[in-house]
């Protein structure tokens, strides 16, 4: 059952601190499929406070990762939008601004510990086997103290006074209720020396004069939801509806790192994944349409997509299967569409995976139109292109003489089988796969050798690989000259080792 949904306004708020990751940007995805359900606004927020941390490169890949997923925002950096700026290092003023609001209503304070001070709090309760914690020491210093501090140049940080009884609840739409008990919370820092404000406060206001109406974020956050439900306590504003996302898996059900292979989009973009392909393999990841459909278009999930929907389990990222869908979405796309896809891969540099430098660039599209159908079926990934079809390019075909015997067949009888078929590709006519696949049967019986102990020696010498597209194809499409040079350099390579 769908339930319908009033527009949402949902907004992905990276922190430009490294390149995104899958589990990331998924939480991107889910916001931008739930603004599209739900005709709502998906909004791209730049969380950049910690400018200690800040990488330009991040903020780029942000961007180029949204883009090339086709994750479009309605506002956003770039873009502007009624709540402009959506650069939170922008929006300093009002973060200050809030923290003396709060000072003035005591619900928060300055404080001058130091972080030598932490330092040693933390090592002593350490020692005591006490987990970590401010002391809320901040609470009983006067004024005059923190204006001494101040003015000896000490680091002066903006604290959230935290009750310390009772508890706070909230109900998460994936997790149900979630309580936190009030004793585990300390005052925590809401501005901090720099007179940057600390996530905590940044994103709660930020969130509420945005309008957002429901955050999706990683699970990873919601042991700091109290500290952000206290904020909205101490201003009186509303809090959002909270969507906990699952955590992504490995296979081995270890958190997803780079032991697993790529972890950012921008890494699948290059290893020559298509976004239609990701994008659908990460809508599942955490999400599911209810029952075992997997390939989806953006409208189905758009259409099938709830929040109720989202697994309160982890989810499990399958690379196999990520590239099984990409083998589907590549055979479901016309040849004009997969050539222009293939072509950038195809025309990269060698050393970066693409073809033979000695290859002339542009590649002949004409001539490649002819092989598509050759390799269309098997291609899973784009990078493939280049080592399905560098044969049909490049004249470099240097097979290892061990490659070229068929099965069972030793130096001798693989010469003089090589010998028969070069012969026989002088003649046939016309140099078609039909033809050629009738006389070289017929060559196979004559010699006594089963058709694939013949066809073998024959792939390899003209093709230099040991797997190639179907034999006879593969061969009308290098064409006849080709062939027999071909062919001609194989036996000296077996001469070679005699
Ligand atoms: N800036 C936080 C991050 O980098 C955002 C967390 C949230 O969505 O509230 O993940």
């Amino acid at each position: 059952m769908t339930t319908s949904i009033s527009p949402v306004r949902v907004r992905y708020a990276p922190s430009p601190t490294g390149i995104p990751h899958i589990g990331n940007i998924r939480t991107a995805l889910f916001c931008w499929i739930l603004a599209k359900k739900t005709k709502g606004q998906f909004i791209v927020r730049i969380e950049d406070t910690d400018r200690n941390r800040y990488d330009a490169e991040a903020e780029k890949a942000i961007f180029e990762s949204l883009n090339w997923l086709g994750l479009d925002w309605d506002e956003g950096p770039i873009k502007g939008g009624p709540h402009a700026p959506y650069v939170q290092s922008e929006r300093k003023q009002t973060y200050i601004e809030t923290a003396m609001k709060l000072i003035e209503t005591g619900q928060a304070y300055f404080d001058d510990t130091t972080p030598e001070q932490l330092d040693a709090l933390r090592q002593r309760q350490r020692a005591a086997k006490q987990p970590p914690r401010y002391d809320n020491r901040g609470r009983y210093r006067s004024k005059d103290e923190i204006e001494a501090s101040r003015e000896a140049g000490l680091p002066i940080t903006v604290r959230l006074r935290v009750p310390e009884h009772g508890s706070v609840s909230f109900e998460d739409t994936v997790r149900g209720k979630v309580t936190f008990d009030l004793k585990e919370i300390d005052d925590f820092v809401i501005l901090k020396s720099d007179e940057m404000p600390t996530y905590h406060l940044a994103h709660v206001l930020d969130d509420h004069s945005m309008g957002v109406t429901h955050v999706i974020r990683g699970d990873e956050w919601i042991s700091s939801t109290p500290r952000h439900l206290l904020i909205h306590k101490a201003l009186e504003i509303e809090p959002p509806q909270y969507v906990h996302v699952p955590l992504i898996l490995g296979k081995d059900k270890a958190k997803l790192s780079k032991r697993h292979g790529a972890t950012s989009a921008l890494e699948y973009r290059d290893q020559g994944f298509l976004p239609d392909a990701v994008f659908n393999f990460m809508s599942l990841l955490g999400w599911s349409p209810g029952d075992d459909t997997e390939v989806m278009s953006r409208d189905e999930i758009i259409e099938r997509f709830t929040i109720e929907r989202i697994n309160d389990s982890p989810a499990t990222f399958d690379s196999e299967k990520l590239e099984w869908m990409n083998g589907v979405y590549i055979r479901d796309m016309d040849t004009e569409r997969l050539m222009d896809l293939l072509i950038p891969f195809m025309e990269c540099a060698e050393s970066e995976g693409g073809m033979p430098d000695s290859v002339k660039r542009p590649i002949d599209r004409n001539y490649l139109r002819e092989l598509i159908p050759l390799v269309h079926e098997r291609l899973k990934l784009l990078t493939e292109g280049t080592e399905m079809l560098d044969f049909f390019f490049s004249d470099k075909v240097e097979p290892a003489a061990k490659d070229i015997p068929g099965r069972k067949m030793d130096v001798g009888l693989t010469i003089d089988a090589v010998a028969a078929a070069l012969k026989l590709c002088r003649t046939v006519s016309p140099f078609e796969p039909d033809q050629l696949e009738t006389a070289y049967r017929s060559l196979a019986e004559e010699m006594g050798l089963k058709p694939g102990q013949l066809f073998s020696p024959i792939r390899v010498t003209t093709t230099g690989k040991t797997f190639a597209p179907p034999l006879f194809d593969t061969m009308a499409a290098i064409g006849r000259a080709r062939c027999i040079t071909r062919m001609e350099h194989g036996l000296e390579i077996l001469k070679s080792t005699q």
